[in-house]
């Protein structure tokens, strides 16, 4: 999925055990809930790879 700010790739990052999505451009973090809308079937076989996803 792509950054809503530079069109770059999103790619999913892990930090203090919250999964967060952080653009490959500008270095962007969203949280998950603020990009659910545009999760695509790539980025949520990544995301359901982590047991623990908090949606904060
Ligand atoms: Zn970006």
């Amino acid at each position: 999925m792509k950054c809503r700010e530079c069109k770059e790739e999103l790619e999913v990052a892990r930090s203090c055990g919250r999964v967060r999505m952080r653009c490959t451009g500008c270095q962007k973090i969203y949280q998950i809930h603020e990009v659910a809308a545009d999760l695509d079937d790539k980025t949520v076989a990544i995301l359901e790879r982590y047991t623990a996803i908090i949606y904060d």
